[in-house]
């Protein structure tokens, strides 16, 4: 078989060109790295989770109305997706103060935030992705008026709907970035919801013990960074014990 072609590699994940045009193929890798990629690493076995982990979060939020660039899962690391054009802003939604906003304000990791807040940093890795207000998005044209708005309604109904569904599994949602990108259909344009949703992008925190299940167990060296994975696609019951078949539904937690 011709190799497909590769359009681009990012960190933890290859984009290859997808079998019809205007679709692609998300490859999902066991790469990861932190603080602007100064630190790099291997977590056996994370590209297969966060493909089932983001396919089943962005099927549940399809279901709901959210328009995402995702189309099916073809095998254990690849999924189909919609080619769309990235807005290059990561869009950071918080519940509770961890990681930069604790460093930034002083706000102790843990506390929870007064309301829901959304960030917006400017993807750009020659300048470690900087915060940047509404005001630099639209005087640069990175994004208008119009696309922010729809922007941050989505971002605050994939908050409400994934800290239901997390919380449903003992999961405390602390934090997530997400991206979007333009597509067109016909004359019209939409904003979808892109890149993946995965413990690489948010912060979850077991609701009960406070213990972490994300990327910050390998960014801050607290090892069982695997099993921190692992746990939160038993969680979800989307980790098959006996092969695909073995596949459950989520396990309520008291
Ligand atoms: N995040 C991400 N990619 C980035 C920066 C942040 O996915 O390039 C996620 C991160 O996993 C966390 C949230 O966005 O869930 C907020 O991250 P924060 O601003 O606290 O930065 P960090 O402490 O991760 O540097």
């Amino acid at each position: 078989m011709a190799r497909r072609r590769q359009l681009y590699e990012g960190k933890a994940k290859i984009l290859f060109e997808g079998p019809e045009p205007g679709t692609l193929v998300q490859y999902f890798k066991d790469d990861a790295t932190a603080f602007n990629a100064q630190k790099k690493g291997t977590i056996t076995g994370k590209g297969v989770l966060n493909n089932r982990i983001s396919e089943y979060l962005m099927l549940r939020l399809g279901e709901i109305g959210i328009p995402t660039h995702f189309i099916r899962r073809l095998n254990m690391r690849e999924q189909l997706i919609r080619e769309v054009e990235i807005i290059p802003l990561e869009v950071v939604v918080r519940n509770i103060a961890a990681g930069s906003i604790s460093q930034r304000l002083g706000i102790q990791e843990g506390t929870r935030l007064p309301r829901s807040i959304v960030e917006y940093y400017y993807k750009n890795d020659q300048l470690g992705d900087p915060l940047v207000c509404e005001e630099h998005i639209t005087a640069f044209g990175w994004a208008s008026t119009q696309d922010l708005d729809d922007m941050v309604g989505l971002a605050l109904r994939v908050n409400d709907f994934l800290s239901g569904l997390f919380l449903g599994v003992g999961i405390l949602l602390v934090d997530f970035k997400l991206e979007f990108g333009r597509l067109w259909e016909n004359d019209e344009m939409r904003i979808v919801l892109a890149d993946e949703i995965s413990p690489d992008n948010c912060r979850l925190w077991d609701a009960k013990t406070g213990e972490k299940m994300d990327k910050d167990r390998f960014r801050r060296d607290l090892g069982r960074v695997e099993e921190g994975y692992q746990e939160v696609a038993r969680r979800l019951g989307i980790l098959p014990e006996a092969g695909v078949r073995d596949l459950k539904g989520p396990e309520l937690m008291q």
